[in-house]
């Protein structure tokens, strides 16, 4: 039982350098966070070595009585956290949440009806080579070319044209509230079920920032790595007991094996802390920080540059950099703040002129930089950084500079020296 420095070296090497990493740069991919230490330590505790097919006091393994009270705890708190009437925290990522709850509510051949990939959508929501995009018809609603917003006339014209089984709202890049009781009233004009992927918002969700799917949706699915903030994994939910049976039997046998223990230890911790006053704060920091970014991004400077932002602002976690009209394209504007120590990811924006390798935009999100303890002050800094690395020209070495101040300011995992 050497650890993990005498017993490989190699790999140790490799941790310390991601923590490094992680430390001296500042992390502004949307989907991403920093996981609390209770997490981590939920997660990389013995609970991994435990087999546990089934359901808490239902399983097909012995030696379940300890790995139970971890997922009735998980179960329960994320219940309460959403008030949900059901919750299935087995699922092994966002996809395969989305995967199950497809699985139990229709069948191979059936239509499905989302926000086409390229305006926001996920793979999972109709991407040809995607499992959504083999079992079953694809129809898609994409945001409107003027004001880039999704418009409910159009997902209801789409609806009514294309008469799907499943109605699914969520996105991965989009930075606006959606109506969740217009698509509810669209899914119930044509006979559909209605899915929301609440995956990038849910932190929101759960301190009260954002509107909640949970009413609405027949169910509600969500990842617990991105503004939740808990271990990489997914969860199922729903606001009455319906459809429960069909989840269950979805995820377990349907699309998983052996439920991953140490995983919903992990999403039991991060969904304890999620009901904290110091997440609600966090979770606040995260929306202004985005707000002051897409003000800063909105600013004659960055204008001068060609730089805008998708829709004039945020309601989220995100902004969406619409740089269609500068000469920096998605490619150059990533690598230019990868080379400032902004870590971020190109993004095409609707109807972008560039191919899809390079793109016309940027997706920048708050999330980890406010876990980091960012506030107004900070987010005002890192904004203008970006907006002068986003100029022509640039002097990187001074940005950059700018950046390691901040990162030393806000250390990260202090007393965490080999993970
Ligand atoms: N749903 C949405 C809206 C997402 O943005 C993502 C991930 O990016 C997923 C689902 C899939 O989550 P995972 O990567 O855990 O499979």
């Amino acid at each position: 039982n050497a650890p993990i420095e005498q017993a490989d070296p190699e790999l140790a090497a490799v941790l310390a350098q991601e923590l490094g990493r992680q430390r001296n740069t500042l992390e502004m991919i949307a989907s991403e966070n920093f996981a609390p230490r209770a997490v981590l330590e939920a997660q990389g505790s013995v609970l991994t070595n435990k087999y546990a097919e089934g359901y808490p006091g239902k399983r097909y393994y012995g030696g379940c009585e300890y790995v139970d009270i971890a997922e009735d705890l998980a179960r329960d708190r994320v219940k309460a956290l959403f008030g949900a009437a059901y919750a299935n925290v087995q699922p092994h990522s966002g996809a395969q949440a989305n995967a199950a709850a497809m699985h139990a509510l229709i069948r191979q051949g059936d239509t499905i009806l989302g926000l086409e990939l390229a305006h926001g959508g996920h793979l999972t929501h109709g991407m040809k080579i995607n499992f959504s995009g083999r079992l079953y018809e694809v129809a898609s609603y994409g945001v409107d070319p003027q004001t880039f917003r999704v418009d409910m006339d159009v997902v209801r014209e789409k609806a009514l044209e294309h008469r799907p089984k499943l109605i699914i709202a969520g996105w991965s890049a989009y930075p606006r509230h959606l109506d969740f009781a217009a698509f509810r009233s669209i899914a119930d004009e044509v006979g559909a079920y209605l899915m929301v992927d609440m995956a990038h918002f849910a932190g929101l969700v759960a301190a009260g920032l954002h509107p909640s799917p949970v009413p609405y949706a027949d169910v509600t699915t969500s990842t617990t790595h991105k503004t939740l903030a808990g271990p990489r994994g997914g969860i199922i939910l729903s606001r009455d007991e319906e459809n429960a049976k069909k989840f269950q039997s979805a995820v377990f046998p349907g699309q998983q094996g052996g439920p991953l223990m140490h995983v919903i230890a992990a999403k039991a911790a991060a969904f304890k802390i999620a009901s904290s006053d110091e997440f609600k704060d966090r979770q606040e920091r995260t929306l202004r920080g985005a707000k002051i970014l897409a003000e800063r991004l909105t600013g004659s400077d960055a204008q001068a540059a060609g730089v805008d932002v998708l829709t004039g602002g945020t309601d989220v976690h995100l902004v969406l950099v619409d740089l269609r009209d500068s000469q920096l394209d998605g490619q150059q504007a990533e690598d230019r703040l990868h080379e400032v120590g902004i870590t971020v990811n190109r993004n095409a924006v609707p109807f972008d002129p560039r191919p899809p390798m390079v793109t016309s935009g940027l997706r920048i999100g708050t999330p980890a930089l406010a876990t980091r303890g960012f506030g107004d002050e900070q987010f005002t800094e890192v904004a203008d950084i970006i907006a002068g690395a986003l100029q022509p020209t640039c002097d990187i070495a001074a940005l950059r500079a700018r950046v390691e101040k901040l990162a030393a300011d806000f250390p990260l995992y202090q007393g965490l020296e080999s993970w």
